[in-house]
């Protein structure tokens, strides 16, 4: 006897659109289906064959959408910037934007502003299609950071501020480290970071020069014991080879390298002052490399000398950032997608660099690696995480729609992003967030900026009289 079977509950049904999967086959589904429970994708597919097995509780016409896996943005500051966005001037040196204005603005802001601060930058990302990040390791008020976090949904990697270098003739530097190390051990304690964590703690660090080497031990210690990561500025500028070379006599790579702290958990930001043989040492030891091109351009760091042909061409993951809102100015990660694959077409006068699939596999695939969630996110497939954006194919730079991976890198960017669905939950719908009310947010934020940026003695009034 032939029984028809029971359909299957699920929680939100998409059918009839465009899906790019970025599965292994890379398939990207027409007249497609896409189906979760529970958070879970359970179904991908052709919609005249996922569909009629399905009872869903929400079916969505996907008929006006392309929909793509969240992206992941691979580094980036949620608190310090956010809530002075654009105040930086945009002339200055990378010591002097660093020291003279990004750091006093930190130092300045309260544990509420740092809270809106993180809500703010993650709006941004929503809205622009980020469902998952990496934060820079320069939070001051975890708790008030994770709070606001959660409330509005995303998924992230964040840690506290680590720094321990005994600059100063009187500093102690035992008791620098002590405390460090505490402050790393705390955090992984407090947020631990499962797999299944939307928000969790890892034992990260500011970077550059800031870090021992017991300092760095310790981090790549707790990161591969807590199952966590480690992710660290190095080499924007000339700055940290040159203190590595002077100090240790070895360029930074290969410093880290002989302290045995690379690997696949360690992501380490901007990477623009390199040599061949460091490049060669990312590969070999798997080390995540986020590339952060806004920055760069803001800053005039040097990108498109640097080696990231070289580092793709040898396997180097590559993840793209969009860093601080004053550096990079937009967490609009499908606009750092664009910059990432024209920079080097034109700086070595070669098309073949960075197409648009790998672009959208850096954005994609490779920052779910470098958060250690590669069987979570990063695809829409049967059992991963249901991290779905949908972008909005009713408008210009969408039509006509010839070949959905092009025009997602050149043609698109997070504006078209309508709705959104991190770990299966609602966050944003019809360009808006859900679970938090963004009016209020920007009214809070008009109010935070003056304030830290008058605190700090700070002030911009630009190069045109406002009247
Ligand atoms: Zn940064």
């Amino acid at each position: 006897m032939n029984q028809t079977p029971t359909p299957a509950d699920v929680d939100v049904l998409v059918e009839h659109t465009l899906i790019v999967t970025m599965d292994k086959g890379r398939r990207i589904v027409s007249d497609g289906a896409i189906a979760w429970r529970d958070g879970e994708i359970v179904a991908v597919g052709k919609t005249d064959e996922v569909a009629p097995g399905l009872r869903a509780a929400t079916v969505i016409d996907g008929r006006g959408f392309v929909v793509t896996p969240g992206l992941v943005n691979g580094h980036i500051h949620v608190t310090g910037e956010p809530v002075t966005r654009g105040h930086v001037p945009d002339d200055l040196g990378w010591y002097d934007n660093v020291f003279g204005w990004l750091i006093p603005l930190y130092n300045v802001q309260t544990e509420a502003e740092e809270r809106l601060a993180a809500q703010l930058a993650a709006a941004e990302m929503l809205r622009n299609g980020v469902t998952s990040f990496i934060e820079a390791g320069t939070i001051r008020h975890l708790d008030a950071v994770v709070d606001g976090l959660r409330q509005i949904g995303i998924r992230g990697r964040v840690a506290q501020w680590a720094q321990d270098r005994a600059f100063a003739p009187d500093d102690d530097q035992a008791a620098l480290t002590r405390q460090a190390i505490k402050v790393l051990q705390d955090e992984v304690e407090r947020y631990p970071c499962p797999p299944e964590a939307l928000i969790g703690a890892w034992p990260s660090l500011v970077g550059h020069m800031t870090a021992t080497d017991d300092l760095w031990r310790e981090a790549s210690a707790l990161a591969r014991s807590y199952g966590g990561g480690v992710t660290a500025h190095m080499s924007p500028a000339e700055a940290d080879p040159e203190w590595y070379l002077a100090n240790t006599g070895r360029r930074p790579i290969e410093h880290l390298a002989e302290l045995g702290v690379l690997g696949p958990h360690v992501s380490l930001t901007h990477m623009v002052h390199l040599t061949p043989s460091e490049v060669d040492i990312l590969a070999e030891t798997g080390t995540c490399v986020n590339h952060c091109p806004m920055s760069a351009l803001k800053g005039g760091y040097g990108a498109t000398a640097g080696l990231f042909p070289e580092m793709a061409a040898k396997g180097v993951k590559l993840l793209l950032g969009t860093d601080g809102a004053n550096n990079g100015n937009t967490g609009d990660l499908m606009r750092a997608m664009f910059i990432a694959a024209g920079l080097f077409k034109d700086a070595r006068r070669d098309t073949s660099l960075f197409p648009a699939q790998e672009v959208l596999t850096m954005a994609t695939l490779n920052g779910a690696a470098g958060m250690g969630l590669s069987s979570r996110i990063g695809a829409l497939a049967v059992g991963k995480r249901a991290d779905v954006v949908l972008h909005d194919i009713d408008r210009p730079e969408w039509r006509p729609l010839m070949n959905v991976v092009n025009q997602l890198v050149w043609s698109a960017d997070g504006r078209s992003v309508h709705t959104v669905f991190v770990d299966g939950v609602k966050v944003v719908e019809a360009y808006r967030c859900t679970l938090v009310d963004e009016q209020a947010l920007y009214a809070e934020a008009e109010v935070a900026g003056r304030a830290i940026a008058e605190r700090a003695g700070l002030p911009n009034p630009g190069p045109w009289p406002v009247v």
